[in-house]
C-alpha cells in the first residue's frame, strides 16, 4: 500500500469543506465534486471479501522448528497486526487460518485433519517450510506432505522460511481471499463427493470418529 503524505494545509481545506457539507452550505458543482470524490461503489461480495481478507484469525498451532519463526510474526519487527492477522486463536472454532509450521508425521496427520475439520468455514491453510510441503530434509516413511491429507492454499518455501517469507505468504493468501468468490473449501476446490465416509458404529468411543484407520487414506 502506498503511503501518501499530504501537507497539513490540504487537511485543513478538506476539514472546512466537510464542515460546509454538514452545514448544508455546499451546493451545485461543489457538492457534486465533493460527492464524486468520496463515494465508492462496490458489490456486497467484494466488500465481504475485502473484510475477510483483512481480518483472518490464525490458529495457535505449531509443529516444529518453523513454528518458532511463525511466532515472531506478531512481534514488533513484522507486526502482522498491520494486516489484521495477529489475533491467534486458542480454539479451531474461532480460527479461519491454520499455519502448518513444521514437519507432519503420519501419526500427527489425522490429528491435524481433525483440527482442520473443526474450523469453521470459510477457512484456509498455509504450509510453512520444506518439511510440511515436501517432507524436506526428513524425506522418509514417517512424514507426509500436508496437501496429501488436506487442502493447502499457499506454500511458503524455506528451511525455515524467514518470518518475512511467511508474511509474504500471508499477503498472497489475502490476495487470494479478496480476489475470488468465497465459499467452503470443498466448493473452492470442487471437492464435493470426496468426503470421508466413516461408518457409524455405536460402540466407537467419541475419539474414534473422523480418525483414519490403518490403511485408510484421506478423502481430500
Ligand atoms: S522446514 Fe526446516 S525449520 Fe521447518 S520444520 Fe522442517 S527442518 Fe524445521
Amino acid at each position: 500500500m502506498e503511503i501518501k503524505r499530504e501537507p497539513i494545509s490540504d487537511f485543513r481545506v478538506r476539514q472546512l469543506r466537510a464542515r460546509d457539507l454538514l452545514r448544508g452550505d455546499l451546493e451545485g458543482e461543489d457538492l457534486e465534486r465533493y460527492v464524486e470524490e468520496r463515494v465508492l461503489t462496490t458489490t456486497v461480495d467484494k466488500a465481504v471479501a475485502w473484510a475477510q481478507g483483512n481480518s483472518i484469525y490464525p490458529l495457535t498451532f505449531g509443529l516444529a522448528c518453523c513454528a518458532i519463526e511463525m511466532m515472531s510474526i506478531v512481534g514488533s519487527r513484522l507486526d502482522i497486526a498491520r494486516f489484521g492477522f495477529e489475533a491467534f486463536r486458542g480454539s479451531p472454532r474461532q480460527a479461519d487460518l491454520i499455519i502448518l509450521s513444521g514437519r507432519v508425521s503420519i501419526k500427527m496427520a489425522p490429528i491435524i485433519r481433525r483440527i482442520w475439520d473443526q474450523m469453521l468455514e470459510p477457512k484456509w491453510a498455509i504450509s510453512m517450510g520444506a518439511c510440511c510441503s515436501s517432507t524436506g530434509v526428513f524425506n522418509n516413511y514417517a512424514l507426509v506432505p500436508a496437501d496429501k491429507f488436506m487442502p493447502v492454499e499457499v506454500h511458503v518455501p524455506g528451511c525455515p522460511p524467514r518470518p518475512e517469507a511467511l508474511a509474504h505468504g500471508i499477503l498472497k493468501l489475502r490476495d487470494k481471499v479478496q480476489g475470488r468468490p468465497q465459499g467452503k473449501w470443498r466448493d473452492r476446490y470442487e471437492a464435493r463427493g470426496t468426503e470421508e465416509i466413516v461408518p457409524y458404529n455405536p460402540s466407537d468411543d467419541a475419539t474414534g470418529v473422523n480418525v483414519f484407520g490403518s490403511g485408510d487414506t484421506a478423502g481430500a
